[in-house]
Formats: C-alpha cells, sequence, structure tokens
C-alpha cells in the first residue's frame, strides 16, 4: 500500500492487517512520519515529532505481535497535545515558559497508550497552556486547517486534529476544558469526545482549569473513539478526581446497529440562537432528521441558563488558570529569566514567559479571586453553575441525550478573531456548558458548510460515553460524512 493509503487507513481496520500480518507497524509508521515530512512544513499540526522513538516503538511493536501479543493498539501512531507530560520528550504546552522543559515522567494516558502497544509520533501543537479556540496562541506558530490553509484549525487541541484530519496520525489526545477537543474536531471534520469529569485520569496533564480539564480524543471515526477512550479511560489512585467506576467495553457496545429506536434526543432550543451560520443549522437539522429516520424521537427541550454559560466559564477557568500558573515561578523548572533578586526574577521570568492571552486570563483570575470581588464573581460563577448543572440533570430526566450544533460557525480564517478575544471566546458558546456541568459529550461530522467541515454535538449524562459512542455510530451507519478527506491538493503542493 502507498503512504496515502496507509495513511487514509482507520484504526481498526489498520488492526486488522497487523493482526493478519497483511502490515507492519514500522511500515505504519514509516507512512506516518513520511506523510508529516511532506505536509507538516504547511500545517504546523507538531511541535516536535519524535521520528527515532517512534520506529523503535513501532519495531518493539512488531516484535511484541510476534510473541503473539495482541495489545489493543499494537503499532498504532498516535500523536499527543503538547500540554500532556511525557517522559523524555519535551513538553512546552505551546509557551515559552516551558519551552525547553523535559518531564521525568508519564502521565498516566501515556502510560496506559504505551502498554496498549500506541506508537507516539510526536506531541502536537496547541494554544498557550490550552487557553484558545483557533491554536494562533500557540507561542511557536499557528496551526492551519488541512481543508483551508488558510484558516484556523480550531483550538486548543488544533495540532491534534490538524494532524489526524491531514493523515499525519491515526489518532490523537487532546484536553478539553471547555470545548478544545470537539471544537476543532468538529472544525477539521473528525470525531473528538471529551470523556465525563473524572472518568480519564488527569495525572500528567498540565493543569489549566482544574475543575473542568478532561483528556480527550480525536479520531476519523467513532469506533476509533471508543477504542482509545477504553485504553484511556479508567480509575487512577494518582489522581484524586478521577472517578472508580468500571470501563464499559466502549467497542463492544457499538454492535452493529444503525436503528435508533427507543433513543429520545433532545434539542435545546437554546443551541440555535440567531448569529449561527445558515449552513451549520442546516447540516446540524438535517442531520437530526437522519436521526428522526432512523427511528429516534427528537424532541425540543431547554436548558434555560445556557446565556450565562460563556461568564460562567471565563471566570472560573480564569480564576483557576491563574492559580495553576503561579507555579510558573522560574525557581522550580522552565524558563528563568535571571535578575537582581528572587522577586525581580520571578516577574521578568513570567513577564518573558507568558504570552498575551495567558497574561490577560491570569490578570482576570486574579481579580475575580481577590477579596472584596471574590463574593461577586467568583462565588456567583460557582452559584450559577449549579444552576445550570440542574439544567442538564432535568433533561437527562426527560431526554437520553442532547443534540447540537458544536460551533456556531465553520472554521475561521487565520487572523480574523486574535484581536477580539470576546469574539474568541464566543466561538466556545456551545461547548463550555458541557465542562462546568461535567457531563460527557462527542462531536462528529455532520456535513459542510461552503466547502468546510460542520460537527454535530451529542452531549450525555455522566458515564455515558458508551450510550453517546453508540449512538454516534448509529448516525454515522448512516452517513458518509466521516470518510470526506481534506482536498488532495495540499498533500501535492506540501513538503516546502
Ligand atoms: N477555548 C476555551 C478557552 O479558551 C476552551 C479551551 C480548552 O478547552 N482548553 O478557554
Amino acid at each position: 500500500m502507498r503512504t496515502t493509503e496507509l495513511c487514509d487507513l482507520s484504526i481498526h481496520a489498520a488492526l486488522e492487517l497487523l493482526r493478519r500480518r497483511a502490515l507492519s507497524a514500522l511500515e505504519l509508521t514509516r507512512a506516518h512520519l513520511e506523510r508529516i515530512a511532506a505536509l507538516d512544513g504547511r500545517l504546523h499540526a507538531y511541535i516536535t515529532v519524535t521520528a527515532e522513538m517512534a520506529l523503535a516503538q513501532a519495531r518493539q511493536a512488531d516484535e511484541r505481535r510476534a510473541r503473539g501479543d495482541d495489545a489493543p493498539l499494537l503499532g498504532i501512531p498516535v500523536a499527543i497535545k503538547d500540554v500532556i507530560c511525557t517522559r523524555d520528550v519535551r513538553t512546552t504546552c505551546g509557551s515559552r515558559i516551558l519551552e525547553n522543559f523535559v518531564p521525568p515522567y508519564d502521565a498516566t494516558v501515556v502510560t496506559r497508550l504505551r502498554e496498549a502497544g500506541a506508537v507516539l509520533l510526536g506531541k502536537t501543537n496547541t494554544d498557550e497552556f490550552a487557553m484558545g479556540s483557533s491554536t494562533e496562541h500557540s507561542a511557536f506558530f499557528p496551526t492551519a486547517n488541512p481543508w483551508d490553509l488558510a484558516r484556523v484549525p480550531g483550538g486548543s487541541s488544533g495540532g491534534s486534529a490538524a494532524a489526524v484530519a491531514a493523515g499525519c496520525a491515526m489518532g490523537a489526545l487532546g484536553s478539553d476544558t471547555g470545548g478544545s477537543v470537539r471544537q476543532p474536531a468538529a472544525l477539521c471534520g473528525i470525531v473528538g469526545l471529551k470523556p465525563t469529569y473524572g472518568r480519564v485520569s488527569r495525572y500528567g496533564l498540565v493543569a489549566h482549569g482544574s475543575s473542568l480539564d478532561q483528556i480527550g480524543v480525536l479520531t476519523r471515526d467513532v469506533r476509533d473513539a471508543a477504542l482509545l477512550l477504553r485504553v484511556i479511560a479508567g480509575h487512577d489512585p494518582r489522581d484524586a478526581t478521577s472517578l472508580d467506576a468500571p470501563v464499559p467495553d466502549y467497542v463492544q457496545g457499538l454492535g452493529n446497529e444503525t436503528d435508533l429506536r427507543g433513543v429520545k434526543i433532545g434539542v435545546p432550543k437554546e443551541y440555535f440562537i440567531s448569529g449561527i451560520e445558515a449552513g451549520v443549522e442546516s447540516a446540524v437539522r438535517e442531520a437530526l432528521r437522519v436521526m428522526k429516520g432512523a427511528g429516534a424521537e427528537v424532541v425540543e427541550i431547554s436548558l434555560p441558563h445556557t446565556q450565562y454559560g460563556i461568564p460562567i466559564y471565563y471566570l472560573i477557568a480564569t480564576a483557576e488558570a491563574s492559580s495553576n500558573l503561579a507555579r510558573y515561578d522560574g525557581v522550580r523548572y522552565g524558563l528563568r529569566a535571571e535578575d537582581t533578586d528572587m522577586w525581580q526574577t520571578l516577574f521578568r521570568t513570567r513577564a518573558l514567559g507568558f504570552g498575551r492571552e495567558v497574561k490577560r486570563r491570569i490578570m482576570l483570575g486574579t481579580y475575580a479571586l481577590s477579596a472584596g470581588y471574590y463574593d461577586a464573581y467568583y462565588l456567583k460563577a460557582q452559584k450559577a453553575r449549579t444552576l445550570l448543572r440542574q439544567d442538564f440533570e432535568r433533561a437527562f430526566q426527560q431526554v437520553d441525550v442532547l443534540a447540537c450544533p458544536t460551533t456556531p460557525d465553520v472554521a475561521f480564517r487565520i487572523g480574523q478573531k486574535l484581536d477580539d478575544p470576546l469574539q474568541m471566546y464566543l466561538s466556545d458558546v456551545f461547548t463550555v456548558s458541557l465542562n462546568l456541568v461535567g457531563m460527557c459529550g462527542i462531536s462528529v461530522p455532520c456535513g459542510f458548510a461552503g466547502g468546510l467541515p460542520v460537527g454535530l454535538q451529542l452531549m450525555g449524562p455522566p458515564l455515558r460515553e458508551d450510550m453517546l459512542l453508540r449512538i454516534a455510530y448509529a448516525y454515522q451507519q448512516r452517513t458518509d460524512w466521516h470518510t470526506h478527506r481534506p482536498p488532495l491538493s495540499i498533500q501535492i503542493s506540501a513538503g516546502g
């Protein structure tokens, strides 16, 4: 098979070939490294490519298989967002302050991927400390959307999404604090799943908003998402917020159903606001029709506090970030800009090490937490967050899942929202609530608007990733949106 074909395979199809010895992990990994070499000069999806390490891991995977090992991801090349710690591999968080930081340990998700036999291709670009919706806030370079190189891939897991969409990784991990897995998945035409808060260990994930952060998966189809989630989910004694609940066999659970009879889908009317792009709305409405055609009952529902999602999120996320980022002091690790004394060194390190968006959030968050304002902002936001959770709890007494657009518009142009933080924050209007209530969600490709991908978001109650995946899979079985690939032109014209 040629590189192009190998890089277009789904994970499950590649596993079949690997099991039948029709393909080796080494061939598969080489194909991906070649693809990265050909395309990443244009895409900039990767901050670090670990080619040597990947080839060594691929050889090991082939040896393991020769010994009869059939670990669930044996020989599958994947990418990891650069906010997740990898032992001996630089982990920058897209920031100058950690530009040369090499973690001495692996995040739990990385340990689990390694044990499952995955091959690590490298670390993907991200908005600095995962703060952003376009990957333009990376301290290094913006990532391009493989569907249109002049547009953003979304963010903050834009590097992971672009890599998977362009065939530069078979799957990837991202992190989702307010939408950063689902939103870039939607904008790049792939699947992105944010698990329930606590479903996946955050040990080794660099903290952004600790009560919101969750590691998720980005893949080209729903079955692949189930495969990856099954490997990384589960209790971890190293993360006190990780849930001690059994992990269902998400892959088995997909069945071969295309039938949605007995499934009740709620459509929150607050998610079809004015300002939503017409092509996005019509693609999502068409998806609802497909699910109805499959036998699902589709009903309108209300999540009345939706309009407070963005303000609540940007108070809580910035408050938590300002506290989490206090650890970058030029003393313990990361950049150190030496000055006259300890305080001056700290000030200078942070002044030089953090970018504009990070500084903006540290200031906002510190303000929201400061004496005299704490009650008015942070505490108020926490109370409103409870109301939002009650909206969802009430909704899930009436329906199984909620369906809506993942984003209000398709991928925007690089630079378009960079100088307007509020416009940028509004990109998350449909995704932030789910993090605030700690529940699970998935974005699946559901069409195109003006030639750019549109995402359908399904949201489910806590720990019901199995149900979300099953419904998403049934939808996918009835459509072919997940089979569309970005135009070949970028593959041919790339390399420079
Ligand atoms: N775009 C949102 C933010 O800027 C969400 C980021 C994320 O999920 N990491 O905070």
